[in-house]
């Protein structure tokens, strides 16, 4: 970490400091200069760093502390060059491979996901979405059929050779759902939710971990971090819209997120066009895009009959647009290097 002398700080404020940091037992670098003086400290351990810059911080000759490595390392490409590709039951989750994952929003019937499921695998989708447990911002809107939900996705996934990505909600159910999950996914409004993060940590089980909506790409990373450090390595990023000013979209995509999260994290990154854009005709353009920019992944809702659906029916796409549009997806991947 760097110290910032504050411009008024006396040679005995700056030896202070100096000395403060050789007793923690740290390298002291100083620059000194005309103005100003400099203070690289070397060889602090994250973990205490936090504690140290605080401490420094609340020194009145002190202007600024800056930590010089990013405050996620499990995280970051810094320490893992090479990016991480996730074995989900021998499905791939990044490298050259574009996962499909697709299915309802919702499970409310066994037709009702299987009709989506048998359309999606035929489009070349090999991971099955649905929520069992929804978090709905209503809580007079459907909140999911629970474990009975999670035995129709895991049923027809098993009959279709499929994958499962469903949600858990709540840390005393992380066992019971990874028994019939392949991927936890951790929704938009629990990404900040540390208990629930250090208890998926637990788990070997692949975790999605949706952006927060309000969140930035920097505390996105530090949450995935909660999980990395735990002892789960199987950790993938996705992208499903923020909250900005704009509400002709149920959220902003931001796509530039997947370039940005691919400089600095190695963990596979996936897009969420339904939930990003909240309306059919933006899913199918924000799609395209998605593997353009160099998604690892997608997460697409297909839903039977989107005007009869419980849930997100405007943003579902019939089994004709996903069928049509899994097709259109394939020249672009390969435009990119990639393959579906
Ligand atoms: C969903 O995938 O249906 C969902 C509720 O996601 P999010 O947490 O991104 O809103
Ligand atoms: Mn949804």
């Amino acid at each position: 970490m760097i110290v910032v002398m504050a411009a008024h700080a006396s040679p005995e404020q700056i030896k202070d400091v100096e000395q403060r940091i050789q007793d923690w037992g740290y390298g002291v670098h100083p620059i000194y200069g005309q103005a100003r003086t400099v203070i690289g400290a070397t060889g602090v351990p994250e973990a205490d760093k936090g504690r140290y810059m605080e401490s420094l911080e609340a020194l009145p000759y002190v202007e600024q502390v800056i930590a010089i490595l990013r405050p996620y390392k499990f995280a970051s490409r810094e320490i893992h060059p090479d990016g991480t590709v996730i074995d989900v039951r021998g499905v791939k989750v990044g490298g050259s491979h574009i996962a499909l994952m697709a299915g309802p929003c919702t499970v409310e019937t066994y037709e009702q996901t299987w009709e989506s499921a048998v359309t999606c695998k035929e489009a070349g989708a090999t991971i099955l979405r649905g929520g069992a447990y929804k978090p709905s911002t209503s809580p007079y809107s459907f909140q999911g059929l629970g474990e009975e939900g999670l035995k129709i996705l895991k049923d027809i996934a098993d009959k279709l050779d499929m994958r499962v990505i469903t949600e858990v909600m709540d840390l005393r159910n992380v066992e019971m759902v990874a028994q019939y999950a392949d991927i936890l996914q951790i929704g938009t409004r629990n990404m900040q939710n540390y208990d629930l993060l250090r208890e998926v940590g637990k788990v070997k089980t692949p975790i999605c971990l949706k952006r927060g909506m309000s969140a930035k790409i920097e505390e996105w990373l530090q949450a995935a971090e909660y999980i990395l450090l735990g002892g789960n390595p199987n950790v993938m990023l996705c992208e499903r819209g923020i909250r900005t000013f704009e509400t002709y979209t149920r959220n902003t995509l931001d796509l530039s997120a997947v370039p940005a999260l691919k400089e600095l994290s190695h963990l596979p990154v996936i897009v969420d066009p339904s939930q990003g854009t909240g309306r059919r005709s933006l899913v199918i353009a924000m799609t395209k895009a998605a593997v353009a920019v160099g998604a690892d992944g997608l997460l697409i809702e297909v839903h039977p009959h989107p005007d009869k659906a419980l849930k997100d029916g405007a943003q579902s796409l019939t089994r004709e647009h996903f069928t049509q549009l899994a097709a259109d997806l394939r020249p672009i991947a390969a435009a990119v290097g990639r393959s579906i």
